[in-house]
């Protein structure tokens, strides 16, 4: 017998609609490229995508084709999310901090037919548009007086004039909730890129989950600051969340420094703001000397990589903002886990929630979670045992654009498929994950498995280091033994004998770094990770001390 409700597919398009009806007058504000700061309500985002879905019908856009953006966080962008997909067309963010031949490559693979950037990005543009004869308009996001002449770039409008001379009108098709709505390549830390492909139902669902109370707790009284990029992995899904719940928006444009996003939180009475660990680090080392202290900001989402202990702390005790560290990824759109407390941790000692606030997090109801070990069996989950990270869920890929890379998922005993992360991670009896490393950088010495993580961490626990990556060199005796790369802070100074009696007591002896390597920079990636592969490369004549 089948249940007898109404049958909706979940639609994108669905949430740019309730946001206009119940919270249109609720605020988006936006820095944009030229600098100053551009306000506007819900109920305009819905009127301007309208318009951006009846552009795409004029040109002829058929359903499914791609539309591909170079931007920056900020409200055009917000209405192509919302234009775009929501009138069946699939929208192709872009990382524009990727290598312009990586950029001709991941939009001649997605075969993107439109493609939208900010004005930062021509010279990007020209440098690649002759590469993508799929490409059949250019659009730049700004005014028609602003559309820069001579440009070489061929068919090529400005947003407002392309979009903004159509009808306010326009009916949101309706669909299969399965059709694709969005895509995102993964960052290419490791291997090739390949796209993950969102569905309207994986988006929707995910934006339910990600508003939740233990997960980003989005509600209509909170002021929301993504710093994390509407290029990447749908900025953590907030443009969708936050128009479920009718929440004030503010989008940072380019001006990711910490003076620039302190004083947008400032200024924009900022509750909730969501960025990787290496933009709050930034923030953090604007504020100290300034002794700057937050007005309205009470909570972060930090994720994308392991947010050390010590900027956990220091939001905490220095600023009274809770940190909520999070895992997910591409494939994952991007949300996994999140780290709030249970009801019986708020009996415990500071010290006791902070061991915990550490972790990852629980899993997010919709993922579900599993480590196993070499032999595909379940390890314990007793917080100490580590084995490979597998997910499975709704919003999670069941296989990539094109097929690439063949089928990903591994067929449990049930013949369901867990998508293998690539992580390696404990779960503790409680159901918290702690990534103990990615599986290619963990570091194998005799044996036992050392988390790169754990000993970065320490690294930047001293007061004289700004940034630590670890990474196993081969070892005649032990196959791989970890060093320490370390950037010093402006004007500090430690030396290698000092910094590796600092991990004495707070480390197993067998697992402190054999060396240290100073290093003015460590190589980042698009995403602002570390690039491991590319440090590899640059110390391949490296040799351990003694050897
Ligand atoms: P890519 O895989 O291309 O680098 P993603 O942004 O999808 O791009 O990265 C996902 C990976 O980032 C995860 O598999 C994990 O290794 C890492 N990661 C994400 N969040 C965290 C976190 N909070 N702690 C540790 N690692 C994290």
């Amino acid at each position: 017998m089948l249940g007898l409700m109404q049958e909706h597919p979940l639609m994108i398009s669905s949430l740019l609609e309730f946001a206009e009806r119940h919270h249109g007058d609720g605020e988006i504000v936006s820095r944009r490229v030229e600098g100053d700061i551009h306000r506007y309500t819900w109920a305009d985002v819905a009127r301007r995508a309208r318009q951006v879905a009846r552009a795409l019908d004029s040109d002829g856009l058929a359903f499914s084709e791609r539309v591909a953006t170079l931007a920056w966080n900020g409200y055009r962008h917000l209405e192509l999310y919302y234009g775009v997909s929501g009138s069946g067309r699939v929208l192709h963010t872009i990382n524009p901090r990727l290598h312009p031949d990586q950029i001709a490559w991941i939009a001649n693979h997605a075969e993107d037919s439109v493609l939208a950037f900010d004005l930062s990005f021509l010279p990007l543009v020209q440098a690649v548009h002759a590469r993508c004869p799929n490409v059949r308009k250019w659009i730049a996001l700004c005014d028609a007086d602003k559309l820069p002449q001579d440009s070489g770039v061929p068919n090529l409008v400005s947003y407002e004039a392309w979009m903004g001379t159509q009808p306010t009108d326009y009916a949101w098709p309706k669909f299969d909730e399965n059709t694709a709505s969005s895509m995102c390549y993964t960052s290419g830390t490791t291997g090739n890129p390949k796209a993950a492909l969102y569905s309207h139902r994986s988006s929707v669902l995910h934006a339910y989950a990600a508003a939740l109370p233990d997960v980003m707790c989005l509600s209509a009284r909170d002021s929301v600051l993504p710093v994390v990029p509407m290029f990447h992995v749908n900025a953590w899904g907030i443009p969708y969340s936050a128009a479920m719940v009718g929440c004030k928006l503010v989008f940072p444009g380019p001006a990711l420094d910490g003076k620039s996003v302190y004083e947008l939180i400032e200024a924009e009475k900022v509750t909730f703001a969501a960025g990787v660990p290496t933009v709050w680090q930034m923030m953090l080392g604007h504020m100290k000397p300034a002794n700057l202290r937050f007005s309205t900001l009470k909570r972060t989402v930090i994720g994308g990589s392991a947010c050390p202990p010590a900027m956990i702390g220091a939001f905490q005790d220095d600023y009274g903002v809770e940190v909520l560290h999070a895992w997910g990824m591409t494939e994952m759109s991007p949300l996994g886990t999140l780290c709030t407390l249970k009801n019986k941790h708020m009996e415990m000692s500071p010290q006791d929630r902070l061991n915990i606030r550490l972790k990852q997090g629980r899993a997010i109801f919709g993922v579900d979670m599993k480590i196993v070990d070499g032999d595909g069996q379940d390890v314990t989950w007793d917080g100490k045992a580590y084995g490979d990270l597998y997910v499975k869920g709704p919003w999670v890929v069941r296989e990539y654009f094109k097929g690439e890379g063949g089928d990903p998922l591994v067929k449990d005993a049930n013949g369901q498929g867990w998508f293998p992360t690539g992580d390696v991670a404990t779960i503790d009896a409680d159901g918290y994950l702690q990534i103990t490393d990615r599986s290619k950088d963990v570091i194998k010495s005799g044996g036992e498995w050392i988390s790169s993580i754990d000993i970065e961490n320490i690294a930047v626990a001293h007061p004289a280091i700004a940034m630590a990556a670890c990474i196993g060199v081969r070892h005649p005796k032990w196959d791989e033994r970890p060093i320490v790369v370390v950037v010093k802070k402006p004007g500090a100074e430690v030396t290698r004998e000092e910094l590796l009696k600092f991990y004495e007591g707070k480390t197993a002896k067998w697992q402190i770094p054999d060396d240290v390597v100073f290093v003015d920079a460590i190589p980042l990636g698009a995403t602002g990770k570390i690039l491991k592969t590319r440090l590899r490369e640059t110390l391949k004549d490296y040799k351990l001390p003694g050897l």
